[in-house]
């Protein structure tokens, strides 16, 4: 590496940090602050107090600007809502009455007013609330939540850069609000939004802002002629103000393409850009472009979205090359570290030869830090660093871990015969309906029941040594007996064991297959103050045994009603683990597919007609670019089939997707040549039962009626109406009546009261018939 004294002295910065907490502090006080515990002075202090954590800490670990702005209580895509005033009329009154409550209650909903739409930033796990605007909509500058956290890092003596969600990615992430006819393009509100983000700009450079960030990840994406006039047109004027601090546009989550010489050519000061494997051509286009002359380029080389230690050496050859073509090259991590947990050195737990393959949050702003200082200083400032890092790359190479014989002779062997089953559809779909004898409309739930503290306190009293194996069996046993009790007086028709013995739905399976590793403190926001501890997928997968038969056979011998089976599909396996980046995930998902085919096998063996495989990710992985997509789908519905294509005709093959919009992946669906799928619908009116119709999707489905979101409960009139709009796409004899999703986020008294109603919508339509 040949750093140039010439050039400045790299800077080191990231996007935006995790929010929760060492121990999820956040999602405590939230919690506590929604259940009375908690007051909002309370819930603001630690708030404010896990910023300054984090602000000390990065400053600590020799980051040159600190983000902020990116925290939020919730959701930042909320809260750029507030910032820009587009607050949905049904929540006006509360937000005017208080702020932050009406602001909970825009993410959550009250018994009066729906929340906001729920749907998947981009291709991760997060989830934003999506924006809803109509002609209407008129925008006022708020910037509150930006002046004061500026004021909090400033007041720390911190150069801090505020990061906002951009003004194009907002518009074009929002969608028409209730009422707004749908072919209503948010986009053309850009005139009208401009002036606001001017204020904001202009009171973030009074309040001592040198740099503000403007988040545009939707220009990864394909964009239209249009869009990218847009583009230009909102850099080109916010860029020409005076009065505002230097613009940074961040782009992450992949190349930016043909919007790269769009924002190349606008007046803003510097443009980041993702340099890693899902940036890939970011580099190339750039030099073909002549680089940013007189711009500062933010390189994104340490991967924000997953967990593995940087390839320095590969990182510090792509910063050379930058070094040519931008006035200032400054390291970062590809996106905010929002996406991975806080700190790899808190996992006692894992092995030490494992460990040292891994790198979270705090482990990335130091590779950040590392690279800059290399960038500045030349690779010898930083050999020591350099030869540990080669040390574990060899590791992991060459770890038995990440290669077993067996597993990777049997995938070898699959035939495309073992991904079809034999008969056609209708023909399984027959010998379904004589096996099972469903009435019309059958009623039924995607598989979790609520995860109560006494679920919760058998497994910590598993895990402590308080109670044995037997004890903990029992008080699982216990939890079926009851939901199956309750389903049965309830009425519905194909019933759950309730998945009480599930921690979460991916982490129980990827503790029962090798190759999977667990973490301890591993959190990840997902929504609110929802988190995951997503396993990571470090070598090859095989399954040394069943993993839910003897629950699911003991659910089925307390009921003559048939109890569906479930299982976490590949696909869902991998989006929600931290996947190897050492082989293509197409052979990591037919591992895995491998694995779920015995277990379905076994499951079917022991009893069970009904079996779903749910894939709630199988459209949040798609990739952002629909170049990309067709071979992604092929690998993705092949190991769907391959987990699901053994069983016998009349043993029916449910899934299950949720949290997005399936509009474009109902080839897929389809593809996937299961019988009966549940989707999430309650939110969006049913809308993807019409594009399910509209494809002429020929299987049966059950779009939710019952959002699972919030703790509001649907009446029966109200499940009853989106079912009569159900049926208006799909006929009587295809049509099943479930909630959204899953129900181990609620409690008893409302999962027991919104089923009710759920069944009696099903019967008052049943009637109408
Ligand atoms: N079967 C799972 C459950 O009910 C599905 C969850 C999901 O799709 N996210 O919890
Ligand atoms: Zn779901």
């Amino acid at each position: 590496m040949t750093a140039t004294s010439a050039a400045a002295a790299a800077r080191a910065t990231v996007y935006g940090y995790p929010r929760q907490g060492p121990d999820r502090e956040l999602k405590k006080a939230v919690e506590g602050y929604w259940k009375g515990r908690v007051g909002a002075g309370a819930l603001r202090e630690t708030a404010a107090g896990l910023r300054r954590d984090t602000w000390r800490q990065l400053a600590d670990a020799g980051l040159d600007e600190v983000p902020t702005g990116d925290f939020s209580l919730y959701d930042h895509v909320l809260d750029t809502t507030v910032m820009v005033g587009a607050i949905p009329e049904r929540h006006r009154a509360a937000v005017a009455a208080d702020p932050l409550d009406g602001c909970f209650a825009m993410a959550r909903g009250t018994q009066d007013a729906a929340p906001l739409e729920m749907t998947k930033w981009f291709d991760t796990n997060y989830h934003y609330l999506v924006p809803e605007l109509g002609p209407g909509t008129v925008f006022a500058a708020d910037p509150a939540k930006q002046l004061g956290e500026l004021a909090e890092a400033r007041a720390m003596g911190l150069a801090a850069r505020p990061v906002l969600v951009g003004p194009v990615t907002y518009l074009l992430l929002a969608k028409p609000a209730p009422g707004v006819p749908a072919d209503f393009d948010p986009l053309t509100l850009l005139d009208r939004l401009l002036p606001v983000y001017a204020q904001v700009l202009a009171d973030l450079r009074a309040a001592g802002a040198r740099w503000v960030q403007l988040d545009e990840p939707a220009l990864v994406q394909d964009r239209t002629a249009g869009e990218l006039a847009a583009t230009e047109r909102a850099y080109r004027e916010l860029g020409g103000l005076t009065d505002r601090p230097e613009l940074l546009v961040a782009t992450y989550f992949g190349r930016l393409g043909e919007a790269l010489p769009v924002l190349a050519r606008t007046p803003v000061e510097g443009l980041a850009l993702d340099f890693t494997e899902a940036g890939a051509g970011n580099l190339a286009d750039l030099a073909a472009a002549g680089g940013l002359p007189g711009k500062r380029l933010v390189a994104g080389v340490v991967d924000g979205r997953n967990i593995w230690v940087n390839d320095l050496e590969k990182s510090l050859a792509t910063l050379g090359t930058l070094l040519g073509l931008a006035d200032r090259v400054d390291v970062a991590a590809s996106c905010s570290l929002l996406h991975v947990p806080l700190d790899a050195a808190v996992e006692h737990g894992i092995d030490p030869q494992i460990l040292r393959w891994l790198a979270f949050a705090r482990q990335k702003t130091g590779e950040v830090v590392t690279l800059a200082h290399a960038l500045s200083a030349g690779a010898g400032a930083i050999a020591g660093e350099l030869a540990a890092n080669r040390a574990a790359l060899a590791s992991r190479a060459g770890s038995p871990i990440t290669f077993d014989p067996a597993v990777r002779a049997r995938a070898a062997a699959i035939t495309a015969a073992g991904t079809h089953r034999p008969q056609p559809y209708a023909e399984r779909a027959a010998a379904q309906r004589a096996q099972l004898a469903l009435p019309l409309l059958p009623t039924t739930t995607i598989g979790s029941f609520p995860q109560t503290g006494d679920l919760r306190a058998a497994r910590a009293d598993l895990r402590a040594g308080r109670i044995g194996a037997g004890e903990y069996e029992e008080r699982i046993r216990a939890e079926i007996r009851e939901v199956i009790a309750f389903q049965e007086k309830a009425g519905l028709d194909v019933l759950v064991h309730g998945e009480p013995e599930r921690n979460d739905m991916v982490q129980y399976f990827a503790e029962q297959l090798t190759g999977f590793l667990a973490t301890r403190h591993g959190w990840v926001q997902s929504y609110g103050t929802r988190y995951v501890r997503p396993p990571i997928l470090a070598g090859d997968v095989s399954r040394p045994g069943p993993m839910t038969v003897r629950w699911t056979a003991y659910a089925q011998s307390l009921t003559r009603r048939p109890v569906k089976g479930m299982l976490t599909g590949p696909v869902t396996m991998l989006a929600w683990s931290f996947v190897r980046d050492d082989q293509p995930l197409g052979d990591t998902a037919r591992q895995v597919a491998l694995a779920l085919r015995d277990e379905v096998a076994d499951l079917e063996a022991a009893g069970t007609s009904v079996i779903q495989v749910d894939e709630p990710a199988l459209r949040e992985t798609l990739p952002l670019r629909a170049a990309d997509r067709p071979a992604y789908l092929a690998w993705a519905t092949e190991a769907f089939r391959l987990a699901t294509g053994r069983v016998r005709p009349d043993t029916q093959v449910h899934t299950h997707m949720c949290y997005a919009e399936f509009g474009d992946i109902v080839q897929a669906i389809d593809d996937l040549d299961a019988d009966v799928i549940s989707l999430e619908a309650a939110r969006s009116h049913m809308q993807v039962a019409h594009e399910l119709a509209a494809h002429g999707y020929p299987r049966e489905a059950g779009p939710g009626v019952y959002d699972i979101h919030s703790p509001r409960v649907p009446s029966r009139d109200e499940a009853a109406a989106l079912l009569r709009t159900g049926l208006t796409a799909i006929p009587a004899e295809r049509l099943w009546v479930n909630p959204d999703c899953g129900l181990k986020t609620r409690g008893w008294p409302e999962t027991r009261s919104s089923l009710e109603n759920l069944v009696a919508a099903a019967r008052t339509v049943r009637g109408e018939l």
